[in-house]
């Protein structure tokens, strides 16, 4: 599943080519992908400028003159294949995933048009877990996918003060309370374990531990707002600069791997120096959770949260 790092890259590497173009034609190779293509999708998108690429958590925005928006979702497989008169097909921001040229799956093609030059924008996806909306002008704000989003932990939105009104009062354990999309949106997996781990904090602890009785954030609750910005700019910085290596060499990528603190490295040597602990895996409400049982301890003592006593059934570590 792309993070939202990688629907960034995505974004950057497919806004040179579609922002300022017409859409000759939205070709629709199949009537679904996850879910049906909505009703009245082409005729939107035909003959409509694109204003601008735009993203918000995992959904990347082709902002159409008049108002109307393009939701896309890469699902699991999801990609987008850049093809323009003369040059071969581009594939930006490919992580993860293994690409797929074959063309059997591509299902959506964007035929563009600017100043004369004719480009084609495919989207590939084998297994169709992804899926596209239309936004009707004005609609931004009752739109199921974006209206219950919190913001985004790339902009100054985000901030401790703002996290502690969210986490005062709250046994949920913090990587559960940091994956909720309404508190921050686009914040995955992968980047929750390792902000964790960067802040020496237990995914299992209480995410209410993390506000004085004020009710404003302690100073460990400013360290994981730096760090979940700092993990998600970096990411995407590597997205950018792999992004032009893979138009040299036309290699697998999965460079995110090589970074990773935590993440999918269990029974593997601590990073963090003068750490002998080992890398351990839990599960959290279903998803995978990697962290360093030495130097990510919870918090041992109790602690009154809203009034009552949270156990330590909340702040022990799943094994
Ligand atoms: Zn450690």
């Amino acid at each position: 599943m792309p993070e939202l790092p990688e629907v960034e890259t995505v974004r950057r590497g497919l806004a040179p080519v579609m922002e300022g173009a017409t859409i000759e034609r939205l070709e629709l190779r199949r009537p679904d992908l996850r879910f049906p293509f909505p009703a009245g999708l082409t005729q939107a998108a035909d003959g409509r400028r694109i204003l601008a690429l735009s993203r918000r958590a995992k959904y990347l925005l082709i902002e159409l003159e008049g108002g109307a928006a393009l939701l896309a979702h890469l699902g699991m497989s999801g990609s987008f294949r850049i093809e323009e008169e003369g040059e071969g097909g581009e594939t930006p921001g490919v992580f993860h995933m293994a690409r797929s040229k074959d063309a059997r799956h591509d299902h959506v093609v964007f035929h563009l048009e600017r100043e004369g030059r004719h480009a084609r924008v495919v989207y590939n996806d084998p297994r169709r877990f992804g899926f596209m909306d239309l936004i009707a002008a004005g609609g931004r704000e009752e739109n199921a996918y974006l209206r219950d989003l919190g913001p985004e932990p790339t902009g100054n939105w985000l901030d401790a003060a703002y996290l502690a009104t969210r986490f005062a009062g709250k046994a949920q354990p913090l990587k559960t309370a940091l994956l909720d999309q309404k508190v921050i949106a686009g914040l995955g997996n992968i980047y929750v374990c390792e902000a964790l781990w960067r802040t020496g904090l237990a995914p299992e602890q209480a995410a209410g531990t993390l506000v004085d009785g004020k009710g404003r954030p302690r100073p460990q609750l400013l360290a994981l707002v730096d760090n979940v910005r700092a993990v998600i700019a970096e990411a995407i910085e590597a997205g950018g600069s792999s992004l032009r290596d893979h138009i040299r060499t036309d290699g697998s990528l999965g460079y995110f791997q090589h970074a990773f603190s935590v993440y999918d490295r269990e029974g593997e040597p601590c990073r963090r120096p003068a750490c002998v602990g080992v890398v351990a895996r839990s599960v959290q409400a279903g998803r995978s959770t990697f962290h360093c049982p030495v130097c990510q301890l919870p918090q041992k003592a109790p602690h009154r949260l809203a009034g009552k006593v949270v156990g330590k059934r909340n702040l022990k570590i799943a094994r």
